[in-house]
């Protein structure tokens, strides 16, 4: 079988300068040293667009409106505080080490890079690790109601891959509580003025002038008005590209729009196949599904997970003794037990259920169970805790998981790929920065739990506000772009002879339709387990089906009102581009690591084999056109302070 990408080019690798070395410990009090700053008096010179109202981009705006920067901002939702952030559950680590129990700064920087199978930049992850502790104290000075305990105290719980207690919760609801928070912020700023806020707008194009970000075209999803908006810098937290494989635990508006027009601008992609798995999601229960629900990582602090020991067997788990059940990962990995990391138990749920011992409709499914907890702790305790969770769950699926346990199974979650930045978050388009979701972040191959809201905050609270006025007060722009500059033309033409085509296609088909089909490809071929045959069949099925999106898809309605199939048809557009190129870094990558699991690479236990001698790298892609072959850039990875180790959570 062959494909269009039977070969890659391969070009210059990339180094990312601005990391310093030296003691690791230093390396980020070092940078903030060596950067040049921008006088309080000048900031008001100089415009910064940041697209994204999330945890990263909310928390970015706000901050570099309050330093004293103009900016102008953009979400897709009616408001900043509907970003999907807002649907944060379990909860954000911090190495503040309040239990007591071992906790630092390091053990945090160890555990990520450990978690993230030893495929991120060691600088990056400690400065997240030191970054963690001024988050919490920022966000409860801004009223973020965390819980606390008995003393007082924040209390804390723990997450997967980790043997201490360092994720900070505000119930099921942590995300919503730190959105909140980071709106507050921005809010201020925009009644201040500092902020110039555009909700429902959709940045559908960057604007790239003399080699620099510029600026973006702009779309009212209202009127269906085409603007231009021009900035000194360009900053992009427009959140993951889970939604690609159509069902997933993200908000169904999330997409790789935004990242993925910057890629085609000049930004390169780092690692698109590096995508999480959440092992505890509500089960699949048809056909006509348009998304999938999350169970917070956090219930595997007292939930325990099982299948039937014997294949097949159908009986209801109240008649199933004890004896005859199967805690397969307290079996497995006793140390670590129903909280080893998201790759290692979604890859485990999948063997049982491969197994036959999978329970519920069609067997694609495990049980999370409470009772033990339940006895332990009461009703009134597990309900303080999780009980907007256990509700959520009996509102889907109609069944009482205070009764019954929870059916869950492994769901597409998050993206540990993303646009590659340097030290200072900046991709490889000059004033163009990347923060939160959208940037190949510091998760390596496999993200914690808990440890998303961390970098999205980390970045916007503090490393960008830092970066961000280093790269201004080096690059003063002294005029302003203006829409007759060709670069300006070109862009909107694009833009607006897209949204044509889409709207003129006399076809047959939805671009839902288009969308499902891509995300049941993806989810087969460069899902939970990957083999090059089935790579190399998505890569030459993704262009087929792109082709036949060009010649079949019809979008009802005009492009000068609210047109939700409009929208949805650009951004599946844009779907069926990426989706090449995350099977292709799947297929260049013939190692597993983390998310990654390739089967033809496994040790002798069936584990994930990584290759660290070939594949301790970032690649990272470089657009040449549509359906042409793309350029791979390595940056190497160097572990001098975290060892590499075949992962063991036994
Ligand atoms: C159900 C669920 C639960 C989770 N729970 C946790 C948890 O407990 N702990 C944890 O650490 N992580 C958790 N995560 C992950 C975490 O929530 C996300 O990674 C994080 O919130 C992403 O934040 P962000 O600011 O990068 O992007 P988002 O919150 O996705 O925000 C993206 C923003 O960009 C805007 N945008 C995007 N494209 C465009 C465009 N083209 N034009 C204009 N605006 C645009 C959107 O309007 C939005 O404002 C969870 C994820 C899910 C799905």
């Amino acid at each position: 079988m062959s494909t269009p990408y039977e070969s890659w080019t391969t070009g210059e690798p990339l180094v990312d300068t601005k990391a310093p070395d030296g003691p690791i410990a230093e390396r980020w009090k070092r940078r903030r040293f060596e950067m040049k700053l921008v006088n309080p008096a000048n900031r008001r010179k100089h415009t910064v667009i940041v697209v994204g109202t999330g945890l990263a981009g909310g928390s970015a705006g706000a901050t570099l409106a309050e330093a004293g920067y103009r900016v102008v901002q953009f979400c897709y939702q009616d408001s900043p505080r509907r970003a999907h952030s807002v649907a944060a559950q379990g909860g954000i680590n911090a190495a503040k080490n309040y239990r007591n129990d071992g906790d630092s700064v390091q053990r945090l920087f160890y555990d990520t890079v450990k978690g993230g199978d030893f495929r991120s930049r060691e600088s990056n992850v400690h400065r997240l690790a030191e970054v963690s502790v001024e988050i919490i104290d920022q966000c409860v000075a801004q009223g973020v109601p965390f819980a606390r305990e008995y003393g007082g105290l924040l209390d804390t719980r723990s997450f997967g891959g980790v043997q201490v207690s360092r994720t900070f919760y505000a119930r099921g609801q942590t995300g919503q509580q730190l959105l909140l928070g980071a709106y507050q912020a921005l809010s201020r700023q925009i009644a201040a003025g500092t902020v110039e806020m555009h909700p429902r707008t959709e940045m559908l194009d960057l604007l790239v002038i003399d080699g620099r970000a510029r600026g973006i075209v702009a779309r009212d999803l209202l009127t269906g008005r085409i603007d231009t908006y021009f900035a000194d810098a360009v900053v992009l937290a427009t959140g993951g590209y889970g939604n690609a494989f159509y069902l997933s635990t993200n908000a169904k508006n999330s997409n790789a729009t935004a990242v993925w027009r910057a890629h085609r601008r000049g930004a390169h992609f780092a690692n698109p196949c590096f995508t999480q798995i959440h092992p505890t999601c509500i089960p699949r229960s048809g056909d006509h599904q348009s998304k999938l629900t999350l169970m917070s990582e956090s219930l595997r602090n007292d939930g325990r997970i099982w299948v039937p020991k014997k294949a097949g067997d159908h009986r209801p788990p109240q008649d199933i003794p004890e004896d005859e059940r199967d805690y397969y990962l307290e079996r497995l990995y006793p140390s670590f037990g129903n909280l080893v990391p998201r790759d290692i138990a979604s890859r485990a749920a999948k063997n049982v259920c491969d197994e036959g011992r999978g329970v519920g409709p069609g067997g694609q499914g495990v049980y999370l169970d409470f009772a033990d907890a339940l006895a332990r702790m009461g009703r009134a305790a597990v309900e303080e805790k999780y009980g907007n969770l256990f509700e959520m769950y009996a509102r889907i699926t109609a069944e009482d998981p205070y009764e019954r346990p929870m059916r869950i199974y492994p769901a597409i979650h998050y993206t540990m790929g993303g646009l590659w930045v340097d030290y200072d978050l900046q991709t490889t388009v000059p004033g163009l920065f990347a923060i939160g979701e959208a940037n190949f972040s510091d998760h390596g191959a496999n993200r914690l739990g808990a440890s998303a809201l961390m970098q999205g905050l980390a970045d916007g609270y503090f490393v960008l506000p830092a970066t961000l006025g280093d790269y201004l007060a080096r690059h003063p722009h002294t005029d302003t772009p203006t829409a007759d500059h060709p670069a300006v033309h070109e862009a909107v033409s694009a833009v607006t002879e897209r949204l044509y085509a889409l709207l003129s296609n006399q076809g047959d088909r939805t671009p839902d339709s288009f969308h499902r089909e891509l995300g049941e490809l993806l989810w087969d071929e460069c899902g939970m387990s990957r083999t090059e045959a089935g790579l190399r069949k998505a890569l030459e099925r993704v262009p087929q089906l792109r082709a036949e999106f060009w010649e079949r898809v019809r979008v009802p309605g005009s492009g000068e009102t609210l047109n939700q199939s409009l929208e949805k048809a650009n951004r599946v557009a844009d779907h069926l581009e990426l989706a090449e190129l995350m099977c292709l870094d799947a297929l260049h990558r013939t190692e597993s690591c983390g998310g990654h699991f390739r089967e033809e690479s496994r040790t002798e236990q069936g584990e994930a084999a990584r290759k660290d001698e070939e594949f301790s790298y970032v690649a990272a892609w470089e657009f040449t056109g549509t359906g042409r072959p793309p350029v791979l850039h390595r940056e190497h990875l160097d572990f001098a302070h975290v060892h590499p180790t075949q992962r063991s959570y036994t």
